[in-house]
């Protein structure tokens, strides 16, 4: 299906696309155009006015200093993956970006376009969520602000960013030394999508954890953080029987809306919460499992 007539406009600067959205009500912005082209030729959106910020040059790029990486919105998510800077700092970026659908969609798709669409079933949300990212917003009179993750994505297809705001910018710490970092997740044959994904980072001294920032998304409508199995392997032994008897709490976390559809029940994907945490944590933690 052709997508309806909509005015098309290019901005060249953050400003430039903020003033657009800001005389053009109901405009949508355009980033790598992977999940909103898909929704105007299926006439689920119908803006007049598409803005296209493909090009916004002070979008894209990393950036390390400081214990930081700052990832411009409009970076692809090959460019996160083929980083080996980004590698180095943050294997889970890395690793998390190499798995998102095919060449094709890593090469076009961005970090910001695939937070702001906020589909539950996307990777980005639920590995940013256990990292503890902060998402820099802009919006009209250079107005600024920061959000968790969380605070950003509150349901599918739905976040918390104003009509006439862009997100430009995802800040991610650099893992410590004593930090174990991975994702687990249980792919879509069809589109590689997380049926269930599971993000973890543990802090370690020696074989006991001593902190841990767990997070699950695809079974649920926005990532949600696993506070009980978190607190469960706080100050605990790394061991196949005390990882098996922490993640058994997953379900405590997942609220009580767990999506289902014809190819994997709400009731499947409540047991592979607790399957992809525990899966994550013993590659994180190099714990002997079969
Ligand atoms: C076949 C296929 C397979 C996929 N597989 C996966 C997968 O395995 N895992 C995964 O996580 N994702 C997957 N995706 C999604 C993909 O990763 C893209 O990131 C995602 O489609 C959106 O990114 P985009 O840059 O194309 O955004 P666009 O399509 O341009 O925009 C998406 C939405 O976000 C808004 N938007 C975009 N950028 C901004 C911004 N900076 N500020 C404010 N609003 C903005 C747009 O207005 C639009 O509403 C897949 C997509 C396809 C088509």
């Amino acid at each position: 299906m052709f997508a309806p007539e909509f005015e098309y406009h290019r901005a060249n600067t953050v400003a430039e696309a903020i003033d657009l959205l800001s005389s053009n009500p109901g405009a949508k912005v355009m980033a790598g155009g992977h999940s909103l082209i898909p929704l105007l030729k299926l006439r689920l959106a119908r803006p007049g006015v598409v803005v296209d910020i493909g090009g916004v040059a002070e979008m894209k790029g990393i950036t390390i200093a400081d214990g930081n990486i700052r990832i411009g919105a409009l970076t692809t998510h090959w460019e996160i993956e083929s980083s080996s800077q980004v590698a180095e700092a943050n294997s889970l970026l890395a690793e998390a970006a190499g798995g998102i659908g095919d060449t094709q969609v890593r090469n076009r798709g961005t970090i910001g376009g695939n937070l702001s669409h906020a589909d539950p079933a996307s990777d980005w949300g639920t590995v940013l969520t256990a990292l503890n990212a902060t998402l820099e917003i802009r919006g009209p009179g250079g107005a600024t602000r920061t959000a968790s993750p969380t605070d950003f994505i509150v349901g599918p297809l739905t976040t918390t960013l104003g009509e006439t705001e862009i997100l430009t910018a995802v800040n991610v710490p650099v893992l410590a030394a004593n930090q174990r970092a991975e994702y687990a997740k249980m792919a879509h044959p069809a589109s590689g999508y997380a049926v269930v994904g599971a993000a973890v980072v543990v802090n370690v001294d020696g074989h006991t954890c001593t902190g841990a920032s767990l997070a699950v998304g695809g079974a649920v409508p926005a990532p949600v953080r696993l506070t009980s199995v978190e607190n469960a392997l706080t100050g605990k032994e790394l061991t196949f029987e005390n990882i098996e008897a922490a993640t058994a709490q997953a379900d405590n976390d997942l609220g009580g809306e767990i999506l289902g559809d014809f190819f994997a029940s709400a009731e499947y994907r409540r047991a592979m919460a607790a399957v992809e945490t525990k899966h994550a944590l013993f590659h994180a933690t190099e714990v002997a499992h079969h």
